[in-house]
Parts: structure tokens; sequence; C-alpha cells
């Protein structure tokens, strides 16, 4: 999320200590990277088939859908009608048939800190993808009793923000040397089990930082677990990182509660939410367990199917065929 309260002075980082340790975590990521590309072949070659691993297609053919879904949403960002509609992902349901609603996938994070609101964003109808902070107190129940209830839960990772908010302990931070980083990337995804991703908590710093984000990508991707990129800034560099080992990344399309205790606020995102869906196929939509959030979400959830969207978890976002982007109607045909 982008707006924390300000609980504490970011350490200060001398210059050279950054730069030896960008170099660890740039040489971490080499060989992190190397194993994972070795394990990924491995798997690859043991289970061609297997849901879980991320399909690759040629990263041209998913920029160029990534690209153009993202020029589309700008263009109804700013209010401008759209002058063509992107085909929406083409997936099996439970059932077996094909579906082409317009997919909603809706996350609530910085679960686990507050245990009676984040209990009341579980109580919600789903599917919701639930992401949990590792140091929450009540984090290791709830997912628990989440995950038992069949929702899909997820990791929110804790990386160093711009600016001198508190992104919690064992954060993620530029200034650490490779050894430290990956120390504490085991603690945080030591805490409970069962979630399928992980998406970043604050990291408006962090996810600028290539190397860093190479790092973090080669290691979730050897865990089989998949990475969206919550955009916390607009100078992300996750993309281009993931890009430059190979692996498929997600990003959020739409906070539901920047401004806070407005649920009006929350109504018109939800809206841009749905319009972003109806125009490119899907959504990805984050909100925060707020009191105005929730009581917003309630009723929409209840009417959300009927009035045509279907809501997904995160993880659909791995099988949507093109890893991720949608396919374009006009974009050569893809073949694996
Ligand atoms: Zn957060």
């Amino acid at each position: 999320m982008r707006k924390h309260k300000k609980r504490g002075k970011s350490p200060d980082y001398a210059g050279n200590a950054g730069i030896i340790a960008t170099i660890a975590i740039a040489f971490a990521g080499v060989i992190v990277g190397s194993l994972s590309a070795y394990l990924g072949q491995k798997g690859a070659d043991a289970a061609a088939s297997a849901s879980t691993n991320p399909v690759r297609v040629s990263s041209k053919i998913v920029d160029k859908a990534q690209i153009d879904r993202e020029k589309l949403i700008s263009r109804i960002l700013a209010g401008e009608a759209p002058p063509e509609r992107l085909t929406p992902p083409r997936s099996t349901n439970r059932l077996g048939a094909e579906t082409e609603k317009p997919k909603i996938i809706l996350i609530i994070d910085d679960l686990g800190i507050d245990r009676r609101a984040s209990q009341k964003a579980i109580d919600l109808p789903g599917p919701i993808t639930f992401s949990f902070l590792p140091y929450g107190k009540h984090t290791l129940d709830l997912s628990n009793a989440a995950h038992q209830r069949g929702a899909e839960i997820m990791l929110h990772l804790p990386m160093e923000p711009q600016g001198s908010a508190d992104p919690g302990p064992k954060a993620l931070l530029s200034g650490m040397t490779g050894a430290e980083f990956l120390r504490n990337l085991e603690w945080n995804l030591s805490r409970f089990g069962g979630y399928s991703g992980v998406n970043n908590h604050m990291g408006s710093k962090l996810t600028t930082d290539v190397a860093a984000m190479k790092t973090l990508l080669s290691y979730l991707n050897h865990k089989e677990l998949f990475f969206l990129d919550s955009v916390t800034t607009s100078d992300t560099a996750v993309r281009r990182a993931a890009r430059e080992i190979g692996v498929s990344v997600y990003s959020r399309d739409v906070f539901l509660d920047d401004v806070v205790g407005d649920p009006e606020e929350v109504k018109k995102q939800l809206a841009l939410a749905e319009r972003i869906a109806r125009e490119t196929g899907y959504v990805v939509v984050i909100g925060h367990p707020r009191r105005e959030t929730l009581d917003v979400l309630g009723p929409w959830l209840t009417t959300a199917s009927a009035r045509g969207y279907e809501l997904a978890y995160a993880s659909a976002l791995t099988t949507m065929g093109t890893s991720g982007p949608v396919q374009i109607a006009s974009a050569p045909k893809i073949r694996f």
C-alpha cells in the first residue's frame, strides 16, 4: 500500500556500503538465477503441463500485450472513450466450460495486524485473495483459517519505501548485503504456509532496484511462487527485472482506498476496476482492511457475479494463457 503512518526513521546507508551491497545482491542474483534456471529446466522436463509452472511465451508478444493494455488503461483513466476493446482472456471454470466473463481479481492485503479488521475481511463473500504480513501477530492463525476455508492466500512482503515510513521488521532493504537480503527473505517466507504468491508491502524504493528485484524474482521462481507488483511507484523496475531473467510477473491495476476514510472513493475505484475489466478482460484490484473499504465491498461482492463479472483468485493470472497480459484480437496466435 502506498499510504502508511510514519512510524520511524529509515536507517542511513553510506554510499560505499550501498554500492558494495548492490554488487553483492547482483552476484547473489546470478547464483540464484542460474540455480532457478537449472531447476526450472528440470521441472519443465518432469512436468511440462504442471499448472503451477508459468507458461513461457515470447517476451516480445507479452510486452506488446502489456503495453497495449496499459495504453488502453491510461485512456480509461484519462476519461477517453476506448478506441478498441481487448478480448477477455479465455479460461476454464471449475466445470470445464470456457468462460470469457471479465475477471476481477481482488486482493486484500496488510492482513494479520488488526485481528478484528482482518477477520471482517476474511468473512466477506469471495473469491478474494488474502495477503498477510509475515510479522503480523495474528498472521499464522488467520492465514490458516482463511486457507482452510478454501480462500487463496498470499504473502505481503515488507520492502523498503521511499521516505521515512517504516515497512516493519525484517523488511528487504536496498542497502543490504546479498546474504542479509536472502536471510530476511527466508525469514519472511517461513512465517506461515499455504500461500501461492507474493506481493510487496510498500517497496517504492526497493522495487526500483533492478538487481534486488532480479534476486527476489529468481528466488521466488525457484520456490514456484508468483510475484505480483503492488506498484507503489511509477518507477517500478519489476517488469524489467523479470524480463531480464525470463520469469512472469503481474501488476496491480487499481487501489481501492488510497483516499482514506471515504466510502464514495471506494465506490468510484470499484467502478473504474469494472471498466478496466470490461475493456481489457481482467483487472487486478488491491484493497485494505479499512472500515469504509469492507463496508462497500460487502454489497458489491454479492452483486458482482449477477452483473456479469467473474471474481477470480490472484493465481488465475498465471493460467491466463499469456501469463498475465490479455491476448489481443489482432495479435498473432500464440503457440506453446
Ligand atoms: Zn501493504
